[in-house]
């Protein structure tokens, strides 16, 4: 077989889907539909319904988190508002394609690459792509055993029915992406087909039936859709939780059908949702009963609180509260439509007749929102399979989405949707787990079951244990408790959605990922984390979930520690002021502080315990001789401040001149370690660790022991 091999290149690239928006859900190549754009613009023409396959593969020297301005143009302001969104960019990015085709089109394509009629760019890169080389290379398949096994050395998309036919060493099972690939239709409007792929890292190795080029380099065709499976007088209604967004959704719907006493598994397949017809019709009522199973409390509790009875409304109570936060101004939390106002002022005495009228609210709310359509021709976006009837708007999702009328998205086209998906989100807010005005989904992209058991497990309220370990934690030990083999690949494809609600429509959206070296670093150290800061270990586990370093942690605890007085009147409430303010609180430094640089060594892939420990001991041992007299004892203060200063300023140099001058100082020369130890990569892991040993007490065991009980007591009461 022969293919046209091309290899591109581009200083920088994103390549994001709608639910990008805030960073979330980027691709670590270019989806197939990207290539398939650019090939069609080197050739100079339009897609016109011809089938080919393509394989994609690429590398890339780094990801950079970057603010790029998206821009959003207001409408009742009248102006461009700019909007500055944290994204993922990949830097210095070459792909390796491989596209099969008949011969004629192979040529086409061949001389369009060759001599491109327009100037190639992939999508939101600022750069033009360069194209290094257009080749025809022959392909063969070949059977490659275990012992055989050869590396990837680009990072791939590998098709799912590949999966059948390649084993994958040790390195997990890939992330699941569903990706773009053809247009399902040459004429406007035009809707994508997709293909699931898994991606996998360069370096995983492979063996089986694999086809290769000449060069040995492998190639993963994708299949393109075949025909399209009618589905028109079948008896379910299906959903695909092929986004978080849509994830959150179906996992709220289990969890009304589950209080519905039904069997739910039976509804589940892989990541797809397939509700029977009879059982759809009746969602809306089992998700009012859901809403108000525990009600009368709640109902009875603010029904006393409320000063002018005449103004209570029960709908406000139950339904506007779990569903205000995610769907402002809908159908069913809009407090001026006339069905919800017409339960104003209803008499509390009979509970059970309350909740009724609340449900019949609802279910007007349902007819309301069933007539609320808008004329499209288009595909939903969400289930690429039924007739669009919307678009999604502020009420559809707040948190992410802006209202079309005022503030509309210039990136992204109107996202259709259709009445079934639609409805269907609204079952988000039963998703996500909710506490002190935030929400957190826990996601695994390709398993729809595993993904709402997992967020039950965030809903437990069962351990005291787990408030105190926060919510995330108590998530990955759950799965580190699962079967080995399973739980490193559920932890590679794991991630966390959380929402902060900041206003009133807008939040917030924070995701991270459990990368390999997190799980790693979590399963070996979590249980050292000093007992005195439990405080803050969700602002710790902030800085580890989305990537930010320790030292930088450390540096604000410290500063909090020895600079006191200077931060007496710290105001702020924000994750650094927490950390810093727990700083002040700290009565002197303990050994039990090493731990976030051995994390963060753990995280950075260069366990040295031994140089922790032996830089802890040093400053340890300095400080014994600085304390054997009042002229030194002085100086240990203003030595420690320009220690600290110079790390902060990652300044090497400045920080071994005050490290000679401070043991010149006691008459001893610098430990030869510093010599051997202390380079560019662990200037910060030595350097912490030798100021942390400089200003600990030395104490017996038993003594720490005590302390750490008090410190805990001390925190709690002042807190
Ligand atoms: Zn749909």
């Amino acid at each position: 077989m022969e293919c046209l091999r091309v290899k591109l290149y581009t200083p920088t690239g994103i390549f994001k889907n709608p639910l990008s928006i805030k960073g979330i859900e980027v691709y670590p190549l270019p989806p197939y539909s990207t290539i398939i754009g650019l090939i069609y613009r080197a050739m100079g023409r339009k897609w016109n319904g011809e089938y080919f396959q393509i394989s994609i593969q690429g590398d890339y020297q780094a990801i950079y988190r970057d603010y790029v301005w998206f821009k959003k143009y207001d409408f009742k302001k009248k102006k461009l508002d700019k909007l500055p969104l944290q994204v993922p960019i990949l830097y210095n990015l070459w792909l390796l394609i491989h596209i099969k085709a008949s011969e004629e089109l192979l040529k086409e394509i061949e001389n369009g690459l060759k001599e491109p009629r327009e100037l190639l760019f992939l999508s939101g890169g600022e750069y033009p792509v360069k194209v290094e080389e257009v080749k025809r290379v022959k392909c063969f398949e070949k059977f490659i055993s275990e012992e055989d096994n050869i590396t990837l050395s680009y990072h791939a998309y590998i098709p799912k029915e590949f999966k059948e036919r390649i084993s994958f060493s040790s390195t997990g099972e890939g992330i699941l992406f569903s990706l773009s690939h053809f247009y399902k239709n040459s004429q406007k409007p035009k809707t994508y087909s997709w293909i699931d792929a898994y991606y996998f890292p360069k370096g995983t190795e492979i063996y089986g039936s694999i086809i290769l080029d000449e060069d040995n380099h492998p190639v993963f065709l994708a299949q393109p859709e075949v025909a399209e499976l009618k589905r028109a007088e079948e008896e379910y209604v299906r959903f695909y939780a092929g986004n978080w967004l849509m994830a959150s959704a179906c996992v709220g719907v289990l969890k009304v059908l589950e209080n519905a006493g039904e069997d739910i598994e039976r509804y589940v397949e892989e990541k797809s949702l397939n509700l029977p017809k009879e059982l759809w019709q009746r969602l809306p009522e089992l998700y009012a009963e859901y809403l108000l199973k525990d009600a009368q409390h709640t109902l009875r509790a603010s029904y006393e609180k409320e000063k002018d009875k005449s103004k209570f409304n029960p709908y406000n109570v139950i339904i506007l509260r779990s569903l205000g936060d995610f769907y402002k101004n809908s159908p069913f939390t809009n407090p001026t439509l006339s069905y919800i106002t017409k339960v104003k002022g209803v008499s509390i005495e009979n509970i059970n007749q309350v909740k009724n009228q609340v449900k019949s609210s609802f279910m007007e709310g349902y007819k309301y929102f069933l007539s609320k359509t808008v004329e499209t021709s288009q595909t939903c976006f969400f289930c690429h399979e039924r007739q669009a009837k919307n678009y999604v708007d502020a009420t559809t999702f707040t948190p992410l989405f802006a209202s079309l009328e005022t503030v509309r998205n210039f990136i992204w086209d109107p996202i259709p949707i259709c009445k079934e998906c639609e409805f269907l989100l609204y079952f988000a807010s039963a998703g996500f787990y909710r506490s002190a005005g935030k929400y957190l989904f826990v996601y695994i992209p390709d398993d729809l079951l595993e993904t709402y058991r997992l967020n039950l497990v965030l809903s437990t309220k069962e351990e005291i244990e787990q408030e105190k370990l926060g919510k995330v934690l108590s998530v990955v030990r759950y799965v580190l408790d699962l079967e080995k083999q399973k739980s490193s690949w559920v932890l590679q494809n794991i991630y966390f959605v959380e929402i902060e609600m900041v206003g009133d429509a807008t939040a917030n959206i924070y995701s991270f990922h459990i990368s390999p070296n997190l799980a790693s670093a979590i399963r070996k150290l979590i249980d050292k984390y000093p007992k005195n800061l439990q405080d803050i270990f969700s602002e710790f586990l902030f800085y580890i979930y989305t990537g930010r370093s320790l030292y930088e942690f450390l540096f604000l605890l410290l500063s909090g520690f020895f600079r006191k007085e200077s931060y007496e009147n710290l105001k702020d409430n924000t994750i650094d002021a927490r950390i810093i303010r727990a700083g002040r609180t700290m009565r002197y430094l303990s050994p039990n502080l090493l731990f976030f640089i051995n994390f963060q060594e753990v995280l950075n892939m260069k366990e040295q315990k031994d140089y922790i420990d032996r830089a802890f001991w040093a400053g340890r041992a300095l400080k014994k001789l600085y304390n054997e007299n009042e002229r030194t004892q002085k100086k240990l203060e203003p030595l420690t401040y320009r220690l600290l200063e110079a790390v902060r300023r990652k300044d090497k140099e400045y920080f071994i001149h005050n490290l000679i001058r401070a043991y010149l100082e006691v008459e001893k020369e610098i430990p030869y370690f510093f010599k051997e130890a202390l380079d560019d990569k662990n200037f910060s892991m030595i350097a912490y660790a030798f100021i942390i040993g400089l200003n600990s007490e030395e104490k017996t065991k038993a003594e720490e022991a005590i302390e750490e009980t008090t410190n805990e007591g001390e925190i709690t009461e002042s807190a």
